[in-house]
């Protein structure tokens, strides 16, 4: 039989407001725990919390972003269950009249376009955060557990996608786009190790042609997006085989271990919910004013697609390249500087998609946190296009500025790089060598032209690749037609 995997996720993004969702303390990863507390977030009795205005804004931004309809009154629930890292005993969310619903995001795969239904968009608060006492970090094995509240009460948007997407690589794919797309937002730092961005992935899978959804499981708390394209397919799999095998799957959560690959069920009922819904009865119910949201939707920063688009308009890049760029926020940052101090934008675009992005995947590092900075980079493009130095020099010059963080004069300059384009010291050159290989003179006569090649490679080699190749060429020429 034929099975085709049927995939939902939730995702649950930080928000990067100065303070928290609820009271005045500072938001910010890490610290000495426990500084960043005061009664409202440390959910002392009586305390009373108030809608941080900014964080309503970013969730705005959100739920434009990704097309959604946003209804004009929204309201907070309790969401109530009992967990040491809660001791409200119940955590402040949205439940059936969110913030924002039925949108959408398009996503690229396998070279189509598909668009993934958002199901809804809501405001929640972050819970405090547990550290578990042991070599693992799970609680199972753990000797006690501490608990750190400088995280309690973060604006948290939770996002929820309708049950669209059928393979794991496309999960993938919506991740990234989603994750990039934030970014463009400057609502998050979309930090995953950092727990700035959290995505549980629900899946299912049923014959092909079938209309009903099978049953679902659910991976938990995933913090990267590989992880979470192997787990699924994990999980897939795993699914299939129980009903090639007439099993019935059971609705639970199930634990997927990077270290081993393996799939690991949590029993179901630890799993089961009931959360006791009821409207938050301290705080006033939301009211997405038109001028409100038409304030947000005026304030909204360029999005990937349409920095693209204009890449394509106005600088004149193939659509590939205006792809590539946009991809990742830093880098079309990086782009867009260098292009306002250089001007010819393809030749900017072929050195970052050529050299930087080569040297970025093999360190790992982001455009942002390059030691080769836009000016410098430019200085570069400025020394090959005046022809002090050849372009392959400058491929070399660009890996040791990534390197030793020091401009390309000063390296040009500590090598001895400068392209030789002086015909008397060239001339001496070409002289030897052609004298030195009178076959190769004779061949070359004979009308095998492409000989020209191998005197071209001769002279670069006695220069250290520093001689100007079209220079080179020219006397050759003249010097093997006497
Ligand atoms: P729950 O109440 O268990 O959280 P929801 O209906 O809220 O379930 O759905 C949560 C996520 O799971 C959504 O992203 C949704 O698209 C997805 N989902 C729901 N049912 C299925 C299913 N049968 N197979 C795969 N994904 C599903
Ligand atoms: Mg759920
Ligand atoms: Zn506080």
């Amino acid at each position: 039989m034929d099975y085709e995997p049927v995939i939902g996720l939730e995702i649950h993004v930080e928000l990067s407001t100065r303070s928290k969702m609820f009271c005045g303390c500072r938001v910010e990863f890490g610290g000495e725990p426990n500084t960043r507390t005061c009664p409202v977030c440390l959910a002392h009795p009586g305390a009373l919390p108030v809608m941080n205005r900014q964080a309503i804004r970013y969730l705005g931004r959100i739920a434009l972003a990704l097309d959604c309809r946003i209804p004009e009154r929204s309201i907070f629930h309790r969401k109530n269950y009992f967990y040491p890292d809660l001791p409200k005993g119940y955590q402040i969310s949205q439940y059936d009249q969110p913030f924002a619903v039925e949108g959408g995001l398009s996503v690229n795969v396998d070279g189509e376009t598909a668009t993934v239904g958002i199901e809804r968009v809501h405001m929640e608060e972050d819970t405090a955060k547990n550290i578990h006492a042991g070599v693992s970090g799970r609680i199972a094995g753990s000797l006690y557990s501490l608990i750190d509240f400088n995280r309690s009460g973060t604006p948290l948007v939770e996002i929820v996608t309708k049950p669209h997407i059928h393979s794991p690589q496309a999960a993938r794919s919506f991740l990234n786009r989603l994750k990039n797309t934030l970014q463009f937002l400057d609502v998050s730092d979309c930090n995953m190790e950092e727990g700035s961005l959290r995505c549980d992935a629900n899946v299912s899978v049923r014959t092909v042609g079938d209309q009903e959804l099978g049953v679902k499981t659910e991976l938990k708390n995933m913090n990267s997006f590989r992880y979470i394209e192997k787990g699924l397919s994990q999980e897939i799999e795993r699914q299939i085989n129980m009903l090639e095998n007439g099993e019935r799957i059971v609705q639970q959560t199930v634990h997927f271990d990077v270290v081993t690959g393996e799939i690991s069920p949590l029993r179901s009922k630890e799993e089961a919910h009931d959360y006791r819904y009821f409207p938050e009865p301290d705080l006033v119910p939301l009211v997405a004013a038109a001028d409100f949201i038409a304030e947000i939707r005026g304030e909204m920063p360029e999005l990937p697609a349409d920095r693209a688009r204009r890449y394509v308009s106005e600088h004149g890049l193939p659509e590939y390249d205006a792809r590539v760029l946009t991809s990742d926020r830093e880098l079309s940052d990086y782009y867009e500087e260098s292009v306002s101090l250089y001007g010819d934008a393809k030749t900017v675009s072929n050195w970052i998609m050529g050299e930087l992005l080569a040297y970025l995947n093999n360190a790992g590092v982001t455009a942002g946190e390059c030691r080769v900075t836009p000016t410098a980079l430019v200085e570069l493009l400025g020394m090959v296009k005046s022809g002090d130095i050849s372009a392959n020099i400058g491929k070399e010059v660009f890996t040791g500025m990534c390197e030793t963080g020091e401009s390309a004069t000063a390296i040009v300059q500590r090598k001895g790089l400068t392209q030789i384009s002086d015909t008397d010291e060239l001339e001496s050159l070409i002289k030897q060598v052609i004298e030195e290989n009178p076959s190769q003179v004779e061949q070359y006569r004979a009308g095998k032209e492409k000989v020209i090649g191998f005197f071209v490679g001769q002279v670069m080699k006695r220069t250290g690749g520093r001689a100007n190749p079209q220079v080179v060429n020219r006397l050759l020429k003249e010097r093997l037609a006497e």
